[in-house]
């Protein structure tokens, strides 16, 4: 690399830290994914004069966050209404006026989000110029639709944002923190890695990428780079700790978290893993559509915190589509609050979870959190 492109390379990353609200993340102060969470929507509340007329000398408390997330689901209505030639057509046939839309029960009257929709004519969905565009995902998910996704620059530093107080969650807390990066089996458009160790580098930890299949390699990486978390697919980790059963003694590699993202991970799977490495495991959800990191669990391992300010979640019955209250399960839908690029309305997950609407024994009291998540297989 030249002086000329270190130097470029040094200030755009000084340029993309100053905007980072998990930056504002202090050890010790609670929950690092809900801090952060906090920090946006107190950002977000400072830069709106609606916003912040509204919410003038009042507390962040979990009431007041339930208001800030419907007043952001009203402007993100009327955004697309101005930007999104799919949903003026979708709210147009409907016959749906969103300028009534005043309140929460109001939610079950708009029409939900299809899939296939998504899958078939993605640019309909589209709000800015192609220009904006920086990077653009496909994936199939778990459903064989494949789905184009477009996102901005701010959009990809948002979610390199959120990934950064994800890990910090997961307990990554210094520079000594190094994280091993395992995905061989993603063959997808985008790269968990880049956006991985993007975040690392971002959030003030060492990275190592190692695609080896083989337990004695990535074992032999882990030693070499002083590997204190691991994250990789919850298939592949399974397949590893299998082998490295063999290999070493749980605790010997001073491994703190393991990471089990992109696939379900069930709680057989977890102990066995959890034995190997004699470390604890979480599981990471997210999906392409909405960024990819939307929501993994605290060391307490009771349901998904998720990236709170950045969506609105429900969960329907997938037949009748009524909304369902906390604790019943039923099809995850999800409003993304802040997209500019592609935003999605009552998105439906083909996940099927339950709301936990209660406080998390780590403290975390403002957001709400998501069960076990399970495949929706249309029966
Ligand atoms: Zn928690």
């Amino acid at each position: 690399m030249s002086l000329q492109t270190k130097i470029k390379t040094s200030v755009r990353m000084n340029v993309a830290k100053r905007k980072l609200d998990s930056r504002k993340i202090k050890a010790q102060h609670g929950n690092p994914l809900e801090q952060w969470g906090l920090a946006k929507i107190r950002n977000d509340i400072k830069s709106n004069k609606v916003l912040s007329n509204h919410f003038s000398g009042v507390e962040l408390d979990r009431e007041a966050i339930k208001e800030y997330k419907l007043i952001k689901f009203r402007e993100v209505l009327g955004y697309v209404l101005e930007n999104s030639p799919y949903y003026q057509d979708l709210y147009a046939n409907a016959g749906i006026d969103v300028s009534t839309f005043r309140s929460y029960e109001d939610l079950e009257k708009l029409p939900l989000t299809e899939q296939e929709d998504l899958a078939n004519k993605p640019y309909h969905f589209l709000c800015v110029p192609r220009k904006d565009i920086i990077r653009e995902f496909t994936s199939s998910g778990t459903t064989n639709m494949l789905k184009r996704m477009a996102y901005t620059q701010d959009e990809l530093l948002e979610i390199v944002d959120s990934v950064i107080s994800g890990l910090k969650m997961a307990g990554m807390d210094s520079k000594d923190d190094v994280l091993q990066i395992m995905y061989p089996t993603i063959t997808a458009t985008w790269d968990p890695g880049l956006v991985l160790s993007k975040a690392c580098a971002l959030g003030g930890f060492n990275s190592v990428i190692e695609d080896s299949l083989d337990a004695r390699e990535q074992i032999r990486t882990m030693k070499e780079s002083g590997t204190t978390f691991i994250i990789g697919t919850s298939s592949f980790l399974y397949n590893l700790s299998m082998q490295a059963h063999e290999l070493i003694e749980p605790g010997e590699l001073g491994i703190k978290r393991i990471i089990c993202s992109s696939e379900p991970l069930t709680e057989t799977m977890r102990e066995m893993i959890e034995s190997v490495w004699g470390c604890k495991t979480l599981r990471q959800w997210g999906m392409t559509e909405l960024g990819l990191a939307n929501a993994i669990e605290c060391e307490h391992q009771d349901g998904f915190h998720l990236n709170n300010p950045d969506f609105l979640v429900e969960v329907i019955d997938p037949k009748t589509g009524k909304v369902l209250p906390a604790g019943e399960k039923g099809e995850l839908v999800v409003t993304t609050l802040r997209r500019k690029c592609m935003p999605l309305i009552r998105y439906r997950t083909r996940d099927i979870t339950s709301i936990i609407d209660e406080t998390c024994m780590c403290g975390a009291c403002l957001d709400q959190r998501i069960g076990d998540i399970e495949r929706w297989t249309g029966e």
